[in-house]
């Protein structure tokens, strides 16, 4: 294989052989420390582009001696897909973020992530959509859904893509967007990296100049009494509010459930229609406060463990009822480890109104996405990786009430009977598109699709 790399850089542009980077090197360590640690995957070398033209040459490169390709864009996929045993390009170095001069959209560069777009959208009170955390990249976000906490106002980051600048499989640079390559655009809303490697996306830029929001701490002894209550208070919920769920146990060791309120609504009723989550039990810690929405992002990033061994499996679920609390609960009780965690994320208002025809992504309807994790650190015993399996899948199987599918953006790399089950009525067009733009699925890394199942 290293001959093969070696002869893939020599060929790669003069202008570009100063932008690869070999293990040993900095630059390649930086790229390669993903947020979940991976084991057994050595990529020979990382393209670290700058333009659409390096991507262009480093597929061209990568194809010429059939080397697998893989796009790392934040770093946060679970299993390590920004990572192959042949060439990575690393879109790390294009996180420009450009407002349009009516301030209305954003063209935001490939490997941006949510913390690049907020320090640009905060200081004019404005947001782009985005997932919950500030270190996930937008691109890689966007391209398999994008859940957040401004879902129900505003739908998921999808559905505020408007347009995308893509290098394909066979080295041409396109754009798409709803007039201008739609099939290709309308498979980028959903599909993943599946179809080319997006080097910049427009999307559209909302007025927000503060979220109410507040990370509630509860005593895991009350989390029947906890989740049934916000259960019944979503239930009557306007759409600008949004709540994410967490169960984990704090660095004692000591089980908690956070309950995170988002509201984005107009700000002089924030604390009023928040008050009611800070009295679902014995409030621990925190509080609900008006911040900006990059202040909101950032609030997770002191709790989300890097550089760890992690599995993740997830389910979607039509709601959270009494079957789906007593589930939570047994797993939390039953964990292998204080690496895992329950997070919940909603589906509702605006992303539930668009039809399921418009994008790729398959399920249109109220849900409620759990993702359930396992985080441990690499120096433990063999045992450690099954052990955390085994919960992880009897967490998932004791949803009973499970929809078909789950989030393409959480699925395994082989799970490919759920990828189809994801994409529903989709997954036909979907599968059309992608031997149209990528037949020899240069771009087998990316999120699986039903292709091969
Ligand atoms: C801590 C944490 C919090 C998360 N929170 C949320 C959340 O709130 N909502 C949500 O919906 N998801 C969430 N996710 C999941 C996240 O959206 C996906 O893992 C996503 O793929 C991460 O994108 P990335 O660029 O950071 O990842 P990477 O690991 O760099 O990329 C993963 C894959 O995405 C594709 N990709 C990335 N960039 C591009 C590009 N420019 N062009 C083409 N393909 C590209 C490639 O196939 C790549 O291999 C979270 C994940 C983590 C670890």
């Amino acid at each position: 294989m290293s001959d093969t790399i070696d002869a893939a850089c020599r060929g790669l542009s003069e202008d570009l052989l100063g932008l690869v980077s070999l293990p040993g090197d900095g630059r390649y360590a930086a790229a390669t420390s993903i947020w979940a640690k991976q084991v057994g995957v050595t990529p020979g070398a990382v393209v670290h582009c700058r333009t659409a033209r390096d991507v262009q040459d480093a597929i061209r490169a990568a194809r010429e001696r059939e080397l697998p390709l893989s796009v790392r864009g934040g770093g946060h996929d679970w299993a390590g897909r920004a990572l192959c045993d042949g060439l990575v390009i690393d879109l790390s170095g294009m996180r420009s973020v450009v407002l349009s001069p009516d301030r209305s959209s954003a063209t935001i560069g490939g490997g941006a992530r949510a913390a690049d777009v907020v320090a640009v959208t905060d200081p004019h009170g404005l947001a782009v959509v985005a997932g919950s955390v500030s270190s996930v990249g937008i691109a890689g976000l966007t391209l398999g859904g994008g859940y957040g906490p401004l879902i129900g106002r505003f739908g998921l980051a999808i559905d505020n893509m408007l347009a995308a600048e893509v290098v394909l499989a066979d080295g041409r640079i396109v754009h798409a967007d709803s007039e201008t390559n739609p099939d290709l655009f309308w498979a980028l809303c959903g599909g993943g990296g599946n179809f080319g490697v997006v080097t910049a996306m427009r999307h559209r830029v909302h007025e927000l100049p503060s979220v109410h929001s507040g990370m509630l701490v509860y005593p895991f002894s009350e989390a029947h009494g906890v989740l049934e209550r916000c259960s019944a208070l979503m239930a009557e919920a306007a759409d600008e509010l949004t709540v994410q769920h967490t169960l984990m146990a704090d660095p004692s060791g000591a089980m908690l459930v956070l309950v995170v309120p988002t509201w984005s609504g107009r700000p002089e009723e924030g604390e009023a229609r928040l008050r009611p989550f800070t009295r679902l039990g014995t409030l621990l810690a925190g509080g609900i406060e008006r911040k900006s929405y990059g202040a909101l992002l950032g609030m997770f990033d002191p709790y989300i463990a890097n550089g760890l061994q992690t599995v993740m499996d997830s389910c979607w679920l039509p709601s959270l009822d009494r079957n789906a609390i007593d589930a939570f609960v047994y797993a939390m009780e039953n964990t292998v480890s204080p690496g895992c965690a329950i997070i919940t994320h909603e589906f509702r208002g605006a992303a539930s109104s668009v039809t399921e025809a418009a994008t790729a992504f398959g399920l249109r309807r109220d849900h409620l996405l759990v993702e359930i994790l396992a985080s441990f650190p690499d120096q433990s015993d063999a045992g450690d990786m099954p052990r955390h399996r085994n919960w992880m899948h009897a967490t998932r199987e004791a949803f009973a009430a499970a929809l078909p599918g789950g989030y393409p953006n959480f699925l395994g790399k082989d799970e490919l009977d759920r990828a189809r089950q994801s994409y529903g009525g989709n997954a036909g067009r979907l599968m059309e598109i992608k031997h149209r733009y990528d037949p020899d699925n240069v771009f087998s890394s990316a999120i699986p699709l039903p292709r091969s199942a």
